[in-house]
């Protein structure tokens, strides 16, 4: 059997990833620290014999005693709250993390995949955006500690390739949505229907006419294993090109919600982009890869996911408290 190591495991993303790999029949070792993720998106794994958990800071050396063969590095805060809260940890792990990952697969000769976003592009002056297109973004503004970790992410990882012949893949992720999303991560998605399920108004930042193309986990998760076993080395974008503002998608979310709430509006943040849209003819050729859920099924599965969260959960209103995971 395969082993594959899977970094920020206990998150969205990499929970989704600990799944389908278990299901493709590897053997899988998640790791995290749970700075933003939660316990409870990994603990149906308890009792699977395939599976272990390293409850590790990556930004400290990584050991592993057994033989690997590939490794998806996920481990990173992605809300825009998130990073903004956490701003050196995020900078760290895309940047200290990432050179122990590589480090990492060098020495057990393993494949790295490495989850790259589509916020290298920053505020896009080109639309819709492909791999070719360099990025707009401001280095020295808020974003600037998540933009900028990527970018790095993606040139030392394009020198490991170089340097030390290093089997490399890179996936740029446009905002990619589903169960086990953290409720109060601020990201829209969850915001939106944690709004509505607790009677609240959605809030819009800016006047909405920002947008942004949602791609559903599944999608992201098949994009991504594909790309892992192809043999191209350099960025791919992987996203749902179905564009929408975020004036529509809130008319949408109170549709399918159904709440009698209305929109509110709050301050755009600083250097948040105004529109954003993945070119996937890149996917499409080299991987025969394209998105297969639409957003209204996609909402609908997401929807009962917060519904079935416990009023407890539902009523944690405040972000999570980063401070006891935190190390200078
Ligand atoms: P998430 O916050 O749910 O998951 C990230 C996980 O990484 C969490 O479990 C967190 O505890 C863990 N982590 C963070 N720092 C760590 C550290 N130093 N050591 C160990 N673990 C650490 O976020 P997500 O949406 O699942 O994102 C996963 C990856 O995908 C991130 O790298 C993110 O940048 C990338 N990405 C996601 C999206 C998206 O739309 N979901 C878009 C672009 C890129
Ligand atoms: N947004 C919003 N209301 C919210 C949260 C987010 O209008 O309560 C907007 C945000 O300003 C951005 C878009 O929704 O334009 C997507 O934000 P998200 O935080 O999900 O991720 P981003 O794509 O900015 O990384």
């Amino acid at each position: 059997m395969k082993r594959v190591l899977i970094t920020g495991a206990a998150g969205f993303l990499g929970s989704h990833l600990c799944d389908r790999f278990l299901s493709e029949g590897f053997k899988v070792i998640g790791m995290d620290n749970f700075i933003t993720g939660d316990e409870k998106n990994i603990e149906h794994l308890k009792h699977e014999s395939n599976f272990n958990f390293i409850n590790h800071d990556i930004t400290e050396f990584v050991s592993i005693d057994t033989d690997l063969d590939y490794i998806l590095h996920f481990a990173s805060p992605a809300s825009p709250i998130d990073y903004l809260k956490i701003p050196i940890q995020t900078l760290k792990v895309g940047s200290l993390g990432t050179h122990n990952l590589l480090g990492l697969a060098k020495a057990k000769k393993a494949r790295i995949l490495i989850a790259s976003t589509s916020e290298v592009y920053g505020d896009p002056l080109v639309h819709p955006q492909s791999e070719k297109y360099y990025g707009n973004v401001n280095t020295i503004g808020p974003r600037g500690v998540y933009d900028e970790a990527k970018r790095f992410q993606e040139s030392i990882t394009m020198a490991y390739h170089r340097f030390h012949g290093l089997e490399t893949r890179i996936v740029r992720i446009f905002n990619t949505y589903g169960p086990r999303m953290r409720l109060n991560d601020g990201r829209v998605i969850p915001a939106f229907m944690g709004q509505a399920l607790r009677g609240e108004d959605l809030t819009i930042f800016g006047d909405g006419s920002q947008t942004r193309s949602f791609c559903y986990v599944d999608d992201q998760v098949e994009g991504i294993f594909r790309l892992m076993f192809s043999d191209y080395s350099y960025p791919v974008n992987i996203g749902n090109p179905n564009e929408i503002t975020i004036k529509d998608f809130a008319n949408e979310i109170i549709k399918l919600t159904g709440t009698a709430q209305k929109v509110i509006y709050k301050d755009l943040p600083k250097d948040d982009p105004l529109q954003r849209q993945p070119d996937i003819s890149l996917a499409k050729s080299l991987l025969n890869w394209e998105p297969k859920v639409n957003r209204a099924e996609g909402m609908v599965k997401t929807f009962n996911y917060f519904k079935g969260l416990s009023d407890k959960e539902l009523n944690k209103r405040e972000h999570k408290d980063f401070s006891k995971h935190i190390k200078y």
